[in-house]
C-alpha cells in the first residue's frame, strides 16, 4: 500500500472499507462534541450499542421469572454460557467442546495452572516470557511456591537481547531446548502487552512437546486481535478476557481454552458445581465427575450480566470473522506506522517503533517509544482528545481496532502527535 498523509486519502481508504458500517455500532467517548480519537481498544473495547438491550433482556427477565429464569428466560441462565460456545471457537480456532466462557482472565490461569504445572521429579521449570504482565507473574510465581518450589530456581524468563526490544524465537526454541527434560511448561503471552509482538504460538507448541512439557497461553492481547488457531497449533491450554479487544465491558467474563486431548484427563484440577456432569448436577451428590472438555473446569453458574454483554459482542465478531478483522488490520497498523515514521523523520528520529514491522509479529497495537520526551507529550495528546496508553517512562501505546477504528482516525491522531511534539 502506498500511503499519504492526507485526510483526502484517509476518506477515501474509508470509503473502501468494507467493514467501515460497524463504527456505527459502538459508542465512542466525546471531546469537545466530536468523537475521541479512541485508539485504547487493546486495553477497553467500546461498548457495542446493542450491549444495552442484551442485558435488559435478562433485567426483563429477572423481573418477570425471579428463580424461573433459569428455565423460563428467553435464553435460560442456568445454560447461558453456552449461547457462547459456538462463537467463542470460531474466535480462537478451536472445537466447541475445547472452549468455555468462565470466571476472568487471571482465575482461569491458575485454574488451568493447577491441572496443567505439576512439577515431578525434575521436570519442574516454567519457561516465560521476561516483563510478562504482572498479573501473570504474581500467578506464575505464586504457583511454584504451591508446589513448595522456589521460583528464582524454577522460572526461567526469556527476554529481549541487549539493545533489542522484542524477543527472538530462536532465543524462546533455544531455551525450550536447554531446560529439556527439566521444562513443565512454557507459559508465554500470545501477543505480548507491552510491546505488541505477536509470537509463533504453532512452533513454541510443537518445541514444547518435543521436550514432554505442555504449552498455555494467556491471550489476552491476542483474542479479537489475531487469527488463532489454538486446536491445529495443537496448544495445551490459553485464557483470555473479554473486556480488550473484544469490547465486552470492564471486568467482563472471560474465556478458556483446554486441548481436545485433555478433554477426559484425570489430573488433579479445582472443581465446582458447574463442572460436574450435567445429568447428575442437581442430585448434589458426593463425588465429582467432571463434564468432558473444557466446561468440566467450571466452578460457578454463569454471571449472566456479563456474559450478556459478552454475547452482544461476540455476535460481532461472529459476523465479521478473523480473516477480515486481520485485513483490515494490516491496512490499519501499517497507515499509523506509516505517520509515526513520517514524525518522526520531521522531529530528528525521536519516535522509536518497538513493535516488529513485520506483520506476521504483530497485531493492532503499535508501541512506541518517544525518544527525549516525557509526560507532558502524552498530556498533550489527551487535552487534544487523544486517548491512548502511556508507560513510564515513555512509551505509547496504540491499538487502532479494525471493528471501529478508521483511516480519518488515524490520519487525526497523526495530526494531533505532531502538534503535541512542537
Ligand atoms: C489484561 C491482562 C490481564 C488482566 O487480568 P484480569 O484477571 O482480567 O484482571 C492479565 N494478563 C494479561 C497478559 C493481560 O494483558
Amino acid at each position: 500500500m502506498n500511503y499519504i498523509n492526507s485526510l483526502e486519502f484517509a476518506r477515501a481508504q474509508d470509503a473502501q472499507d468494507k467493514l467501515r458500517s460497524y463504527r456505527d455500532q459502538f459508542l465512542f467517548p466525546q471531546h469537545n462534541g466530536e468523537p475521541v480519537v479512541y485508539l485504547t481498544g487493546n486495553s477497553l473495547g467500546l461498548q457495542p450499542k446493542t450491549v444495552r438491550e442484551y442485558i435488559g433482556q435478562e433485567l426483563d427477565d429477572w423481573a418477570k421469572y425471579g428463580v424461573e429464569g433459569h428455565f423460563q428466560a428467553k435464553h435460560p441462565w442456568f445454560s447461558y454460557h453456552e449461547f457462547l460456545t459456538e462463537q467463542t471457537a470460531r474466535l480462537v480456532g478451536a472445537l466447541p467442546s475445547e472452549v468455555v466462557v468462565m470466571n476472568q482472565l487471571t482465575l482461569n490461569v491458575h485454574l488451568l495452572m493447577i491441572t496443567f504445572y505439576r512439577p515431578e521429579g525434575k521436570r519442574t521449570k516454567i519457561i516465560c516470557e521476561q516483563k510478562a504482565f504482572p498479573s501473570d507473574q504474581y500467578a506464575l510465581e505464586t504457583q511454584i511456591r504451591l508446589h513448595g518450589l522456589n521460583p528464582d530456581e524454577h522460572l526461567v524468563e526469556v527476554g529481549p537481547r541487549a539493545g533489542e526490544h522484542t524477543i527472538r524465537i530462536e532465543d524462546i526454541l533455544a531455551a525450550i531446548e536447554r531446560v529439556g527434560d527439566e521444562l513443565a511448561l512454557v507459559m508465554i503471552g500470545g501477543v505480548n502487552y507491552f510491546t505488541g509482538q505477536l509470537f509463533d504460538m504453532s512452533t513454541i507448541t510443537k518445541a514444547a512437546h518435543q521436550v514432554g512439557a505442555f504449552a498455555g497461553f494467556d491471550l489476552a492481547h491476542a483474542a479479537g486481535n489475531v487469527k488463532l488457531n489454538l486446536h491445529d497449533w495443537g496448544v495445551d491450554f490459553a485464557a483470555w478476557c473479554s473486556y480488550k479487544y473484544l469490547n465486552s465491558g470492564p471486568g467482563s467474563v472471560a474465556g478458556a481454552f483446554v486441548h481436545e486431548r485433555h478433554a477426559n484427563t484425570t489430573r488433579p484440577r479445582l472443581a465446582g458445581w458447574w463442572g460436574h456432569d450435567k445429568a447428575t448436577r442437581f442430585k448434589m451428590e458426593k463425588g465429582f465427575q467432571p463434564i468432558a472438555g473444557a466446561e468440566g473446569w467450571q466452578l460457578s453458574n454463569a454471571p449472566v450480566f456479563s456474559m450478556a454483554a459478552h454475547r452482544a459482542s461476540l455476535a460481532i465478531f461472529d459476523e465479521v470473522g478473523m480473516d477480515a478483522l486481520n485485513e483490515k488490520t494490516t491496512l490499519l497498523t501499517g497507515y499509523l506506522e506509516f505517520i509515526i515514521d513520517e514524525l518522526s523523520a520531521a522531529h530528528g528520529n525521536s519516535l522509536e517503533i518497538i513493535t516488529p514491522r513485520a506483520r506476521a509479529e504483530r497485531g493492532c497495537q503499535l508501541s512506541v517509544v518517544a525518544h527525549g520526551r516525557g509526560r507532558s507529550l502524552f498530556d498533550a495528546l489527551t487535552q487534544a482528545g487523544v486517548i491512548a496508553d502511556w508507560r513510564e517512562p515513555n512509551v505509547i501505546r496504540m491499538a487502532p481496532a479494525p471493528l471501529y477504528n478508521s483511516f480519518e482516525d488515524v490520519w487525526r491522531f497523526g495530526v494531533k502527535l505532531g502538534d503535541a511534539m512542537k
